[in-house]
């Protein structure tokens, strides 16, 4: 996971979209933003030109429950469709590093020992880092 700088102002059609019945937070420029700003690489596992491509939120919108979370630009994130569905699980909602605030770097040591990805705290109060690295290791190992 390395820092990302995100491109301001949000993309257009998710103020518009927000405002109707079944919005679509997806359209060409979210993705097209998002794959740019990501440099087309999932956020969570570095993976470049994926195949399949999702658009993972940060803070989980639960089917248009939180719709200001769906439409809100810094909750999307580029993801891998496996690192979604890994980080959708209930033990990681709101505990997960914001690569576009922090730079996970500073937080973290990424390494890999035989095949192993091993992902070390640098400061073991931080929480959101904690769970970051039980993510990176659960994606990958
Ligand atoms: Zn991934």
């Amino acid at each position: 996971m390395v820092k990302v700088e995100r491109t301001l102002p949000a993309p257009a059609s998710l103020l518009t979209e927000s405002r109707k019945e079944n919005g679509n937070y997806a359209l060409i420029d979210v993705v097209q933003q998002l794959r740019q700003d990501f440099h087309d690489k999932c956020y969570v596992c570095e993976m470049k030109n994926l195949q399949d491509p999702q658009i993972e939120h940060l803070l989980p919108h639960k089917n248009g429950k939180y719709k200001e979370r769906e439409f809100d630009w810094k909750n999307l994130f580029w993801s891998c469709g496996h690192c979604n569905s890994v980080k959708n699980q209930k033990k990681y909602e709101g505990r997960i590093l914001d690569c576009c605030e922090v730079d996970p770097e500073k937080a973290l040591s990424f390494n890999i020992e035989m095949n192993d990805v091993k992902v070390l705290v640098k400061n073991s109060n931080d929480e959101k880092a904690i769970k970051t690295a039980r993510l990176v290791e659960e994606v990958f190992n």
